[in-house]
């Protein structure tokens, strides 16, 4: 699903030169829950948002789902991200001014879907994770763990085979997080492959497989009993 090899990324500014990405391998398959961690300023937020084809890398290759995507223009990046791929932040990202219903249709806007394929995939994505009579109602009329459902579902009503998550309970209390993990645990079950960030320890144990990111270089971590059987 995704393979990234020796991935570097430097970010130069007048004065500094910071190596994000040293050499960074990682091949995830298709179907698995990937825990990402690793101290502050490791570089994970990076990995991610190349992942995510949110920012481009500066050398080795990435290939998303078997596709070369060093190559592509901007818009290429933007059609293919858009088609294959779902996030979630640890900040929710929802826009304050829009209802439910119009935040999780604003990915879907880009797709070319017909309004009312729209419409049924957005009430489709509300109801599956339980805010199904929240339709109409506002960010700020909602929990932190609803808002981070809301954006679950906006995540997922483009159907992405990856998902993405950068920190998805960092703000919320331990009972809200736990009740988004089993959310991403029964998205993982059926089918869409998760690479999640996660400073918390509990969670990353849960997921499948854990990997370690220190200084822009990334190592699975082998120890510990997996509440979970190993993919394969
Ligand atoms: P993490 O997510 O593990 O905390 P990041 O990927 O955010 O780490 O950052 C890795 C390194 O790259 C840090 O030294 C950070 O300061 C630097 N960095 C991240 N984004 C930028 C940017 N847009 N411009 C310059 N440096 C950046
Ligand atoms: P943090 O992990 O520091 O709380 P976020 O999770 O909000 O930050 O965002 C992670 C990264 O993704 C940031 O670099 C941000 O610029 C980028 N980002 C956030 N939202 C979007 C979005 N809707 N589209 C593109 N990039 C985004």
């Amino acid at each position: 699903m995704l393979d990234m090899r020796q991935v570097t990324k430097v970010y130069r500014t007048e004065l500094v030169e910071t190596h994000a990405l040293r050499s960074l391998d990682l091949h995830v398959r298709e179907g698995e829950f990937v825990a990402v961690t690793g101290p502050s300023g490791s570089g994970k937020t990076t990995f991610l948002n190349i992942a995510g084809l949110l920012e481009t890398f500066t050398g080795g290759t990435y290939k998303l789902d078997g596709e070369d995507v060093s190559g592509l223009s901007d818009d290429a990046r933007s059609k293919l991200r858009n088609r294959k791929i779902g996030f979630i932040f640890q900040s929710f990202n929802l826009i304050p001014d829009l209802n439910l219903f119009d935040n999780v249709d604003v990915p879907l806007r880009y797709r070319g879907m017909s309004a009312s394929e729209r419409g049924d995939r957005i009430k489709e994505a509300l109801s599956r994770v339980g805010l199904g009579s929240r339709m109409k109602h506002f960010p700020a009329e909602l929990s932190g763990g609803q808002q981070q459902r809301a954006a679950i579902a906006r995540a997922l009503a483009g159907s992405p085979r990856l998902l993405l998550a950068d920190e998805p309970t960092g703000n919320l209390d331990s009972q809200m997080a736990r009740a988004v993990m089993e959310m991403l645990e029964e998205i993982n079950a059926s089918g869409t492959t998760i690479v999640m960030v996660t400073h918390d320890p509990e969670l990353a144990a849960r997921a499948q497989r854990n990997v370690h990111i220190v200084d822009g270089m990334a190592t699975d971590v082998v120890s510990g009993p997996s509440l979970r059987a190993p993919a394969e």
